[in-house]
């Protein structure tokens, strides 16, 4: 039978654009370009590499967004994944991770898994919580941070990396597993994946399509509110240090200044 393996995948503002919130304390993410989170790269890239081992596979990439979100679909189908699933709905805006959790378990439920790959956080968020809400709410085992990861006769086994050991883990399918970035290098699409992904499936659904009621997700669903935010000052021109003869010294004090040294 088939391993049917499912990858969250999701879809965040770019870093290095300016990042604002809106006015309801959520981030404003029409304002700012976004993509793939780049630590999904390395979950797609762990799945491409298992499904190459498996007699047969099947990558399904799924994401809970809006309409962009697309684009970090179509970087993971040009990778190489099968098919993508985006759950896109008005009611979803200002899900926090319970909400999205939610939504994410409902959706791998109906596409059906033997085992579900997160990155290890996403780049913007950064709760690194997701995958075990996830698997708490599958009822299925987790086994999170892995720096190597393998599937053989329906158990995932991995390698999880701390300070001070490293841990051998295994679970049987099926589970929920998270990939660090030291897990392997992503690979880049190349032309003819980029322009096979054009074609491979992309389903859309809804929340009506996950019986999931809008008060459980969204603003109205939270468990955590932003009481307030205050944007980053600008950033000021800095000190310059013109070296007539008292240059050393002057560098000195003003790093004692600021209590660098
Ligand atoms: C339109 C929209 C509006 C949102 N508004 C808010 C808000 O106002 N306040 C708030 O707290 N949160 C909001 N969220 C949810 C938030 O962005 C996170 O998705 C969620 O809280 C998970 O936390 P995290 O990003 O820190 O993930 P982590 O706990 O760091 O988990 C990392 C892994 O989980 C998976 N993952 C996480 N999010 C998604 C996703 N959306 N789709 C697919 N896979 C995913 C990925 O594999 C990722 O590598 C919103 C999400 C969306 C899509």
């Amino acid at each position: 039978m088939s391993l049917r393996i499912v990858v969250c995948v999701k879809y965040v503002p770019d870093a290095t654009g300016d990042r604002h919130f809106a006015d309801d304390l959520t981030v404003d993410r029409d304002d700012v370009d976004g993509l793939l989170s780049e630590l999904d790269e390395y979950a797609v890239e762990q799945a491409l590499q298992i499904a190459d081992e498996a007699d047969d596979a099947e990558i399904t990439v799924l994401t809970v967004g809006p309409e962009d979100a697309k684009d970090a679909l179509r970087k993971a189908l040009s990778m190489g994944a099968d098919k993508a699933v985006h759950v896109e709905d008005d009611d979803l805006h200002g899900s926090d991770v319970m909400g999205t959790s939610l939504v994410l378990a409902k959706a791998i439920e109906k596409t059906g898994y033997d085992l579900v790959i997160c990155g290890m956080a996403s780049t913007d968020g950064v709760m690194g919580v997701l995958p075990a809400i996830l698997a708490e709410r599958l009822g299925v085992p987790q086994v999170t941070l892995l720096s190597e990861v393998s599937v053989e006769n329906g158990t995932v086994k991995g390698r999880r990396d701390g300070d001070a050991a490293s841990e051998q883990l295994e679970a049987s399918l099926p589970a929920v597993v998270s990939v660090t970035d030291q897990s392997g290098e992503a690979r880049y699409p190349s032309f003819k994946g980029i322009m096979a992904a054009k074609k491979k499936p992309v389903e859309a659904l809804e929340l009506d399509d996950l019986d999931i009621d809008a008060d459980e997700v969204g603003l109205a669903g939270a468990w955590t509110k932003v009481d307030s935010a205050t944007e980053r000052p600008a950033r000021t021109a800095g000190t310059i240090v013109k070296d007539e003869g008292e240059g050393g010294k002057q560098l000195a004090e003003f790093l004692a200044g600021q209590k660098f040294i």
